[in-house]
């Protein structure tokens, strides 16, 4: 399960990590006002959708003024956002972040996924962080550091801050880059995630770190212990068909071919698709009904 920006901020903070101070916003009216509170100067509109590379896209706008707010408010709510994780239909902007502008000095990435590889969370970093870090993956591996974390020790504060160092956050600052990525491991595993990045984590003017960026995905297995996810999901970014099969308890992913395929069981599901792959076809979709399927759930399948 995916949330937004603004929801991953709430979450983060829960942790003591520090983020700008916000507000999510339904409506170009709400925008204004929050942007009202929050004050005169540098603020920020940014697009709430399920998918990175916004900034590329023009649903992030730094502005100065009142009137600069309500206009970037206005161009970007409703706007159909294309984005490299959209797709070229894009996605309708429902919801806005209005924040209080940051002073960066140096945008850093931060990234934890659970490695399947080593079974254990990895947290990565990079002093190349910003709206070109997939091109840093792609052509500059060496400058993304890992550090693989014993699921019985947690992070150790000491590794905290042999990777701070090495994606050359200010010596004076390491300490609280340090507790900012304690703050992120400890919410990532209290909630289950099999995803977190913040990008970037920015060093202010003012000697602080912030995280400017919030993402975080969920593992779906884990719903049942999370009964605050209901309140965090956001039905318009999810794919119909996906939503109609969670309500009838199949397990179903789209795609982007055009055969549809009808399988009981995953590994047989897999299977499917891997010969329609070996013979140059493409499955519109994996679907498992399951194997004690009744006449109505096939029939919704
Ligand atoms: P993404 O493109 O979807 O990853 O959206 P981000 O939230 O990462 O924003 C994209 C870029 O906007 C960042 O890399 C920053 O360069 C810039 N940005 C975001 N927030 C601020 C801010 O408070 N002040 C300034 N000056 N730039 C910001
Ligand atoms: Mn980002």
């Amino acid at each position: 399960m995916k949330i937004h920006e603004y929801q991953a901020k709430a979450l983060l903070q829960r942790f003591g990590v520090a983020v700008p101070r916000g507000f999510p916003c339904f409506t170009v009216s709400e925008a204004v006002a929050a942007g009202q509170q929050l004050g005169a100067g540098v603020r920020v509109v940014k697009a709430q959708i399920h998918a990175g590379g916004r900034g590329k896209g023009g649903g992030v706008k730094v502005v100065r003024t009142d009137a600069e707010l309500e206009e970037a408010a206005r161009r970007i709510m409703g706007m159909q956002l294309v984005t490299h994780q959209t797709g070229p239909q894009g996605q309708t902007v429902r919801r806005l972040l209005v924040e209080e502008g940051a002073d960066i000095r140096q945008e850093l990435y931060l990234g934890m996924v659970v490695d399947r590889n080593t079974q254990q969370v990895a947290l990565m970093g990079s002093a190349a962080g910003g709206m070109d870090i997939e091109e840093v993956a792609a052509h500059h591996p060496e400058q993304i550091h890992t550090v693989q974390i014993d699921p019985g020790q947690g992070l150790l504060p000491a590794q905290a801050e042999a990777l701070a160092r090495r994606i050359e956050v200010p010596e004076a600052l390491v300490p609280q880059a340090r507790d900012l990525m304690l703050g992120l491991y400890r919410a990532f595993v209290d909630s289950d995630a099999s995803l977190a990045e913040i990008n970037p984590m920015a060093v202010t003017g003012d000697g602080r770190i912030l995280a400017l960026d919030a993402k975080f995905n969920f593992d779906d297995n884990a719903a049942f212990r999370h009964g605050e996810w209901q309140d965090w999901r956001d039905l318009d970014e999810e794919d119909p068909n996906e939503i109609a099969a969670s309500r009838h308890g199949l397990s179903y992913i789209s795609l982007e071919g055009n055969i549809g395929c009808l399988v009981n069981g995953a590994g047989l599901a897999m299977a499917t698709m891997d010969i329609v792959k070996l013979y140059g076809g493409s499955p519109a979709n994996f679907l498992d009904v399951g194997g004690g399927a009744t006449t109505e759930k096939v029939t919704e399948a």
